[in-house]
């Protein structure tokens, strides 16, 4: 989906060319970038911070499908799910790098709508472009992005540290970015049988949204930062709720016991979900790419968090021989399996 229609060869340009054009636009505004693009490294000064360092890599046909994803989301998207991790240790993201493998088929002007949509996304959470590389792929399109950022040593949340005790807390809502998911695909399969038909996404932005253009979330650092919380464990979800909590109380030797009735579903989601046959809290549960951050906090915070509208207590942890269990709505106990999203399930 290229939403400009001009069309300049790559060929023409050359890799430096291209280099030069798609980040001449860059400014730098963070204090610990010394040194961004144009030398064989970017230069960074933490001082006394910790530094975090996560990547993701992102291919044409295993993680997005050019037939419904346009090029500016896809450039935004990928740096927000990179973003997310260095928020999921509870640290701020100060400075992304972008390795792009590109095939013939892209134009210059594909290239440019992907970094519109990075940069939006780097302007939006303060943080710096200092580096990439770039490069010819034999097929379709390769992205990989590189973020970095920092926190305080002791403020810095492992996915091993849950205790017993702690309340399980979720921010946002759950599942919608899966069921948003669902309904591309549906019309993707519809316009591929009937070219004709305009794709029927009525009334379902907030879906859809969540699929093509997830927000990760820095605000919830900033917001336990400013009630004084540094979580004991926390991760971002990103392969589903189950997956998650599945990781969590496994690498703090840990059990939990999880509410189905109190994860947090919007309405749209649930709705679309019982349009679709499917259990809404399955959806939360297995379907993946919310970028919400699940955390676990001493039961000492309880009044700081009970009333915030952004989080939810969705249970807690337990110690590890009680395993990992859900509470149904019908009040049954199940044990938490995870599906997780997989692509080399595919
Ligand atoms: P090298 O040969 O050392 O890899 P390059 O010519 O690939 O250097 O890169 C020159 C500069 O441009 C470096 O600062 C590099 O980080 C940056 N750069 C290269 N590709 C990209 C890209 N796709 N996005 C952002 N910066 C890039
Ligand atoms: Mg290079």
């Amino acid at each position: 989906m290229f939403e400009n229609t001009d069309r300049t060869e790559l060929g023409h340009l050359g890799e430096f060319g291209l280099i030069e054009h798609l980040t001449k636009h860059v400014e730098l505004s963070e204090k610990s970038t010394i040194k961004g693009i144009g030398d064989d490294a970017a230069v960074l000064d933490f001082s006394n911070y910790k530094t975090l360092i996560s990547t993701d890599l992102l291919l044409e046909g295993i993680h997005f499908d050019l037939r419904y994803v346009p090029l500016k989301h896809l450039g935004y998207k990928a740096v927000q799910v990179n973003l997310s991790d260095i928020y999921a240790m509870n640290g701020i993201a100060s400075q992304i790098t972008i390795a792009i493998g590109l095939s013939s088929k892209f134009p210059l002007e594909a290239v440019e709508e992907i970094y519109e949509g990075a940069l939006i996304a780097c302007k939006k959470y303060n943080v710096d472009l200092v580096g990439g590389d770039t490069s010819a792929s034999a097929q379709g399109l390769v992205i990989s992005v590189t973020s970095i950022g920092y926190a305080e040593e002791g403020r810095i949340s492992y996915r091993s540290g849950a205790q017993e005790g702690d309340l399980l807390c979720v921010s946002g809502d759950l599942g919608a970015a899966y069921m948003g998911l669902q309904l591309l695909e549906r019309e993707k399969s519809v316009f591929l049988e009937h070219p004709n038909i305009q794709p029927d996404l009525e009334g379902k932005d907030y879906i859809v949204e969540r699929q093509l253009k997830p927000e990760a979330r820095k605000d919830i650092v900033q917001l336990l930062d400013s009630l004084s919380i540094v979580p004991n464990s926390m991760i971002d979800i990103s392969d589903g709720l189950a997956s998650e909590i599945i990781h969590i109380c496994k690498a703090s030797d840990k059990g939990c016991k999880l509410y189905e009735d109190k994860i947090p579903l919007d309405q749209m989601t649930y709705d679309t979900a019982r349009e679709f046959g499917l259990d809404p809290t399955v959806c939360a549960l297995n379907g993946g790419e919310d970028y919400e951050l699940l955390f676990t906090v001493p039961q000492s915070e309880y009044d700081k968090l009970k009333n915030l509208p952004d989080i939810s207590i969705i249970g807690h942890i337990t110690e590890a021989s009680a395993g990992c269990q859900m509470v149904s709505k019908s009040g049954n106990v199940h044990p938490i399996t995870a599906q997780g999203w997989n692509a080399f399930k595919k």
